[in-house]
């Protein structure tokens, strides 16, 4: 099996504390010389200013080439570009441009009066700029606002036709799930990356409910099994030997990247790689 190559999310801290958090999962996980890394944007718009700072630094204390996520939610055209404009001004050339979701409890996205109606005019403008590698979200099982089964694969070749380079999927538990969705976009005469979400299961409880919300079908043998391994303490144990095999069976199939949702959690992403043959790059001792 050859080695994939690996990319890694992570999430802007909102404390010192999970400054630190961040760090040392920066620290673990860069030796594994991901492609690229990438910052979310917080949900509903919030942690804009958050998102903007860690790209900058982790751009500059690093050097790993870092994609920051921007969504459209409560913001005007011109807010929105200036912030890619900034991310361009600090190095930072790679973009995840996504829609976005509502702030919770407001409904359903809605496009500010001055703002991007949708994900593909966010693409497009940021295309227009040239300044940008453009990645998009993609969804292997239907978004909660699809029309049909096959509206996602309709709407991601339209993003690519907006401009994009690149999809992540939204993370899913089943390979073939994945399989199934990458032939649905060929057939549709999609021919960029597609790259698998990898979500490794800190914690059972909440992977379950972020499925939920997310529309992700969970086996029902993956709640029995969290079950027996937490009442013999062998989660952690668990969590990599299902994220390993799914990866696994993926790379069989011809998947060269896999992006990883590390929650700023680096101990499963980092023994999953390892597993899969990613291995530090650099003796740990000459990471500073
Ligand atoms: P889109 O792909 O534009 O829309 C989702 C689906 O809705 C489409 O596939 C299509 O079926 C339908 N749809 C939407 N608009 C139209 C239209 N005009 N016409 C027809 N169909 C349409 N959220 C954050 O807040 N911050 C983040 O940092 C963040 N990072 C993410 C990273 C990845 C890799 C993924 C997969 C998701 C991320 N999200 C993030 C969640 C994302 O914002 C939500 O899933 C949101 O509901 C959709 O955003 P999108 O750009 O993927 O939507």
């Amino acid at each position: 099996m050859t080695a994939p190559r690996v990319s890694f999310e992570f999430f802007p801290p909102k404390s010192l504390e999970g400054s630190f958090r961040l760090w040392d999962t920066v620290h673990a996980l860069a030796p594994l010389g991901p492609r690229f890394v990438s910052v979310t944007y917080g949900a509903g718009g919030t942690t804009r200013k958050l998102t903007r700072e860690a790209v900058g630094t982790l751009y500059q204390a690093t050097g790993l080439n870092v994609a920051a996520h921007l969504t459209c939610v409560d913001a005007t055209r011109a807010e929105t570009l200036a912030i890619a404009d900034e991310f361009a001004a600090a190095g930072v050339r790679e973009i995840v441009a996504l829609r976005g979701d509502a702030p919770k409890g407001t409904g359903g996205f809605k496009p500010h009066p001055d703002g991007y109606s949708d994900s593909c005019a966010l693409i497009e403008a940021l295309a227009a700029r040239g300044d940008f590698t453009i990645r998009v979200g993609a969804y292997p099982e239907p978004h909660p606002e699809a029309a049909d089964n096959d509206a996602d694969v309709a709407w991601l070749k339209r993003k690519f036709e907006a401009g994009a380079d690149e999809a992540i999927t939204q993370f899913f538990f089943s390979a073939d799930t994945f399989l199934r969705f990458r032939d649905r976009c060929a057939a549709a005469g999609i021919d960029k990356p597609i790259l698998p979400g990898i979500l490794p299961i800190e914690n059972w409880p909440n992977a379950r409910r972020f499925a939920t919300a997310c529309g992700a079908t969970i086996p029902t043998w993956l709640d029995n099994a969290f079950e027996t391994a937490e009442r013999d303490g062998r989660t952690e144990l668990l969590a990599t030997a299902i994220a390993t095999e799914l990866c696994s069976r993926l790379i069989d199939e011809g998947v060269e990247d896999l992006h990883f949702y590390t929650l700023n959690r680096p101990e499963l992403t980092r023994d999953i790689c390892h597993a899969l043959g990613v291995t530090p790059k650099v003796a740990l001792r000459d990471v500073a």
